[in-house]
């Protein structure tokens, strides 16, 4: 069904449509890539809407609100990169603050918490945030902030966003999830009470591995405000063709969500049963954990999954090293299968005492599964299991 303004309940419509008319001059489907930094004024501060491509452009508008569309919010931010969105929500902090942190997220997030921001006096506590519990315990007087993604990088954990909402705010601090392995196709936090989404939209939103993005969607008008002020002034906004290729990418999110998720299960089961692996996790098997709460706030279990195996070091190196579909390589998400050691990767940035306390084992693997055919990726890793850590 679609509204006056053409605004429709259904995802589907909105990926597509959300943010963009086509041009009333020239009809253009897509939107144009506004490559300018600058805007005529019609009179000394009396502009069009746009001043300077950092403050906003039209190219970036499109995304930033077929974004907030597809979250279910109503304001939504785009900038460089997913790094430079989370710096975004820790410069609404002061020094002497805290944040409690999910103690599983991107190694990345980690680094920018501690090796960045504890030098400007901000503390971070990093705990089990699959137990609301224990995030209550951790916050204090001084909490601001609750930063929790789900499901977690790289152990495929889930956190109850609607209970862990509930723990952050009766401690008057803002909860801010980590949407990207997810993507507001399968959840939408701020239906369950988050107060600020983030992404990487290098990831699926973007969906191809052709560029570098980041984004925040909030509800609240107020929030909104004090994340653009930051955005424009610290100046780490994406340029108008990344944000073009992100707008193509989220028309085709759902039917790519779907596939990743479905190929995702089949290798999970298919691993699960396998006699090399010791663990999988996969928040779509019945034996996972966090199964039934992924079930209550996911539409779909996703393309992520990650595989224990007891073999030493050299074996499992060997093993992501000589896949043949599946790519060595960090990120994740794009429409081709990676894979990856996040010990030695994507996680090497967090010390190898946390890494042992959260779980990040020298035997896991991460798989970012693509939209390959699933009988291929399966045959491809257990060819390469054959060969390197079944012998
Ligand atoms: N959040 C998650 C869950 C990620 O996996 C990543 C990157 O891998 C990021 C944020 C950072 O995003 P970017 O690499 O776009 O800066």
């Amino acid at each position: 069904m679609t509204d006056e303004d053409g605004d429709s309940d259904d995802f589907e419509t909105r990926a597509i449509h959300a943010g963009w008319e086509p041009d009333p001059q020239t009809g253009a489907i897509m939107p144009p890539i506004y490559a300018t930094s600058t805007f005529a004024q019609d009179a000394p501060g009396e502009d069009r809407g746009y001043e300077y491509s950092r403050t906003g452009n039209p190219t970036r508008m499109a995304l930033e609100e077929n974004l907030a569309s597809l979250e279910g919010g109503e304001h939504g931010r785009a900038f460089a990169s997913g790094m430079a969105a989370i710096n975004t929500v820790l410069n609404l902090l002061s020094a002497g603050d805290h944040v409690v942190v999910g103690r599983d997220v991107y190694g990345g997030t980690h680094r920018l918490f501690t090796d960045v921001y504890e030098d400007y006096d901000l503390e971070f506590s990093f705990v089990d945030a699959t137990d609301p519990d224990a995030v209550a315990a951790a916050i204090t007087e001084e909490t601001e902030l609750v930063w929790a993604e789900t499901p977690t990088n790289p152990l495929l954990e889930i956190v109850d966003i609607e209970r862990v909402a509930v723990v952050a705010h009766d401690g008057d601090a803002l909860l801010a999830v980590d949407n990207t392995f997810a993507t507001p196709y399968l959840q939408q936090p701020l239906e369950f009470g988050a107060d600020i989404v983030a992404h990487s939209l290098t990831k699926y939103l973007g969906g191809h591995s052709d560029i570098v993005g980041g984004a925040l969607i909030t509800d609240d008008a107020e929030l909104d405000e004090r994340l653009g002020f930051y955005q424009n002034s610290v100046g780490a906004t994406p340029d108008p063709f990344a944000c073009f290729l992100v707008l193509r990418g989220t028309k085709t999110l759902p039917v790519r969500m779907d596939r990743h998720s479905e190929n995702a299960r089949e290798l999970a089961e298919w691993l699960d049963e396998h006699s090399a692996v010791e663990t999988v996790h996969y928040p779509g098997l019945e034996s996972h954990p966090g199964h039934e709460v992924a079930a209550a706030q996911m539409d779909d279990f996703g393309g992520m999954l990650s595989v224990e195996f007891d073999a030493p070091l050299e074996a499992v190196r060997r093993f992501v090293s000589e896949t043949d579909i599946f790519t060595l390589a960090e990120s994740l998400g794009g429409v081709e299968s990676l894979i990856e050691h996040p010990a030695t990767m994507t996680h090497g940035a967090v010390p190898a005492e946390e890494r042992r306390k959260t779980g990040i084992t020298d035997g896991l693997v991460r798989l970012s599964v693509g939209l390959e055919a699933v009988g291929d990726l399966r045959t491809d890793l257990a060819d390469t299991l054959e060969k390197t850590i079944e012998i």
